[in-house]
C-alpha cells in the first residue's frame, strides 16, 4: 500500500518540533544563552551553537528536506547544484524557485529560560536574526566578559515584537545583555551532561543524495516515518523508491515542468512578500515566506 504522504509529513512535522524546546513569546523573554557542550569547560570549544541547512518546499509535496553540506560548505547537495543552477540560467522564473529551495540556515543553542527556571536546559532553535544578535555579543569579551560562563556570564533580554507592531511589517527582535549573574543554583545535578545532549538534535538527514535528486525530479521516495538517512547503517534495507513523473527541475527548457507544479501555487514565495498585500496577509505559506523573504 502507498504510504500516506500527509500522515508522514505530520509525523515529521513532530519530529521537528520536538526538537524546538524553548518557544520565543510575543514581547518580553529573559534567557541566558548556556555553552552547547561540556567541552567548552576545557576551553577546546569555539562556538555556542550548532548549526544545520534546511530547504523548503522540495518536490511535489514542498518537503522540508535537510542539506547535505556540512557546515563548512564541504560535501554535495543535489538541492544546492540545483538551486545554483537555476540561479545561473539568469531568468526571472528559474530564480523565483531558486529562491524559495535555497538553504536556510538554522542554529540551535543551549539556553534556560530565566522566567521559567524549573523547566532547565531547554533548546533554542533560531535563524539568522537572532543568531547575529547574540553573536554580537558573544564575540566581545573586551566589553561583556565570557556571557556563556555559568558563575560570571550574562542573561540575554530578548524581546519580540509582532508584524503587526512594527513600521515594516515584519516580526523583529532585540536582544541584549543583562548584568552579569551567577546561575549556579538554577543549574541542574548532571549539569554538563544536559549540555551535551544538544549536539544530538542537529537533524540527521532523511534522505541520501540519490533520493534528493528523485525528489527534485518530481518523484517519490517512501519513507519509514521513523528512519533517517543518517542513522540507516549498513545493515539497514534499501529504502523503496518510486519515481513518479521524472521531470528534471532544471532543464534547457525555460520552464522547468518539475518545479512549475509548485512555482505556480506560489510563484512569488520568498520574493514578492509584503505585509500590505491582500493576498500575502491570507496566504497559507506566509510564515515560511516571510522567513524567506528576511534572510535575502
Ligand atoms: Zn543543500
Amino acid at each position: 500500500m502507498p504510504i500516506d504522504l500527509k500522515k508522514l509529513k505530520v509525523n515529521l512535522e513532530k519530529k521537528r518540533s520536538a526538537t524546538a524546546g524553548f518557544d520565543i513569546k510575543v514581547g518580553e523573554n529573559l534567557i541566558r544563552v548556556l555553552p552547547r557542550s561540556s567541552k567548552f569547560f576545557t576551553g577546546l570549544d569555539d562556538d555556542f551553537c550548532f548549526e544545520y541547512g534546511l530547504h523548503y518546499n522540495v518536490g511535489v509535496d514542498d518537503e522540508t528536506v535537510e542539506c547535505l553540506k556540512d557546515s563548512a560548505g564541504k560535501g554535495h547537495c543535489p538541492v544546492c547544484s540545483a538551486v545554483k543552477r537555476l540561479y545561473d540560467t539568469g531568468l526571472s522564473e528559474d530564480k523565483a524557485i531558486a529562491h524559495k529551495m535555497r538553504m536556510s540556515r538554522r542554529r540551535i543553542l543551549n539556553v534556560i529560560d530565566m522566567k521559567e527556571v524549573d523547566k532547565g536546559i531547554q533548546i533554542m532553535e533560531t535563524g539568522p536574526m537572532i543568531y547575529d544578535k547574540i553573536a554580537e555579543v558573544v564575540v566581545r569579551a573586551e566589553l561583556f566578559g565570557d556571557v556563556l560562563d555559568p558563575v560570571k556570564g550574562r542573561s540575554f533580554l530578548l524581546i519580540k515584537q509582532p508584524a503587526e507592531e512594527t513600521k515594516n511589517g515584519f516580526v523583529n527582535y532585540t536582544v541584549t545583555p543583562m548584568d552579569p549573574k551567577d546561575m549556579t543554583p538554577f543549574l541542574p545535578k548532571n549539569f554538563n551532561a544536559e549540555l551535551d545532549k544538544l549536539e544530538k538534535h542537529i537533524p540527521a538527514p532523511r534522505y541520501t543524495a540519490e533520493e534528493l535528486t528523485i525528489l527534485l525530479e518530481g518523484g517519490i521516495v517512501e519513507k519509514d516515518p521513523e528512519s533517517v538517512a543518517g542513522d540507516a547503517g549498513n545493515t539497514a534495507p534499501e529504502p523503496a523508491v518510486k519515481a513518479v513523473a521524472p521531470e528534471p527541475v532544471v532543464s534547457d527548457d525555460k520552464t522547468p515542468k518539475g518545479a512549475a507544479v509548485v512555482a505556480d501555487k506560489t510563484a512569488c514565495f520568498g520574493v514578492g512578500f509584503s505585509p500590505k498585500k491582500e493576498e500575502c496577509k491570507v496566504c497559507e505559506v506566509k510564515s515560511k515566506c516571510v522567513a524567506l523573504f528576511m534572510e535575502s
